[in-house]
């Protein structure tokens, strides 16, 4: 078993097939003349065209994605997110976002009408795959995992996709790493990640710099100082580095370009139209959070998939710079949820409404 990433064992079956996934633009068009490299050492001259600052196509109204970052980097905390498309977007999920009650759920609590947007959220990334590609996060092998002791603890998550499947930038940004980690270490040890992609995006965070990386590329296809758009192909998927099978490893990191400096992506990415996420803190009376715990969730008021992860696993794992989380799950369909944790033979259980396009924050307090 290796110790850095996943394979390709979890895939469709696990994943649902994307329904309502967000359209995708790809901006430039894939080269007519497939690059067959399988060296990151030797590829080929990339094929893309540096993307001109004053050549980005507009955003098509139709199949642009929930919100666009505006890319001005500001001294305030908050990023400058537009919704550019309203019929599309949030308020349509607005439908579902006021589930009626069953009759499970406790006739006492009455849900706001529409949750309002937090000004915590931070979903600014694209998938940085194909839309009939696997969009949807991998569940086995989530972000502060171990895949129960058999890896390394996971800075990131993955996308199962096959070999050689187009992978996007998820925001517009410069790239800043495109090689691979043969002599510089960008994970736990050099030839970690293979052939790998690191951007820095145009917008601040909290006045702190946002980067994606992109891991166990067959091919790059861009280069050190190029500006790319989003969505802009950047590189094939692949199995270079330590990785079992081909899939997309993808990191969002914050503050630096650190190993150390990861967050959930499952918190950046936006979530797919009718759905959020939750994220939770798990802890002790004295503050400790215990690793690797099942945290489960189920709808209440409807029906709905099986949502389940663990807490995160060590303290060089980081909760969110917003939520200080310590577990997450995304593309929960909008709804009730009762969220359940098992600790010392005890279940804890804590409830929660799940709005579109939101994070829900929840605490479950352990006895000690
Ligand atoms: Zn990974």
């Amino acid at each position: 078993m290796g110790a850095g990433c996943g394979n390709a064992e979890f895939s469709a079956e696990v994943l649902p097939e994307p329904t309502a996934a967000l359209g995708l633009v790809l901006v430039n068009e894939p080269p007519s003349q497939p690059l067959l490299a399988s060296e990151p050492t030797v590829l080929p001259p990339p094929v893309i065209k540096i993307t001109q600052p004053t050549a980005t196509p507009p955003p098509s109204p139709t199949t642009r994605p929930i919100y666009t970052q505006t890319p001005i980097p500001t001294a305030t905390p908050a990023p400058i997110i537009t919704p550019t498309n309203t019929i599309t977007t949030y308020p349509v999920a607005t439908e579902t976002a006021v589930p009626t009650v069953a009759a499970v759920v406790r006739a006492t609590f009455t849900p706001p009408a529409e949750g309002a947007p937090s000004p915590n959220e931070h979903y600014w990334l694209y998938r940085p795959v194909p839309q009939n590609s696997s969009v949807w996060t991998d569940k086995v092998y989530p972000y502060g995992s171990t895949r129960d002791g058999t890896l390394q603890v996971h800075h990131g998550v993955e996308f199962a996709v096959p070999q050689g499947t187009d992978i996007l930038a998820a925001q517009a940004g410069t790239v800043i790493v495109a090689g691979n980690d043969l002599e510089e270490i960008y994970g736990a040890r050099t030839d970690f990640y293979g052939g790998v992609v690191i951007i820095q995006h145009n917008t601040l965070y909290r006045g702190q710099p946002v980067y994606t990386l992109y891991a166990h590329l067959s091919e790059v296809l861009v280069s050190v100082g190029w500006q790319v758009d989003t969505q802009q192909v950047i590189a094939r998927s692949g199995s270079t580095g330590v990785a079992l099978g081909p899939h997309l490893h993808f990191e969002v990191r914050v503050g630096a370009n650190s190993y150390d400096h990861t967050r959930n992506p499952l918190l950046w990415l936006s979530p797919f139209k009718g759905r959020g996420s939750v994220a939770g803190l798990v802890a002790l009376p004295d503050g400790s959070r215990p690793a690797e715990l099942s945290v489960t969730a189920h709808r209440l008021d409807g029906a709905a998939a099986y949502h389940g992860t663990t807490t995160y696993a060590d303290g060089r794992i980081n909760g969110d710079d917003a939520w200080q989380e310590n577990f997450a799950l995304d593309d929960v369909y909008a709804g009730y949820y009762q969220i359940k944790v098992r600790y010392n033979d005890k279940t804890y259980k804590a409830e929660t409404w799940v709005y579109p396009q939101q994070t829900s924050f929840v605490t479950i307090q352990l006895d000690g």
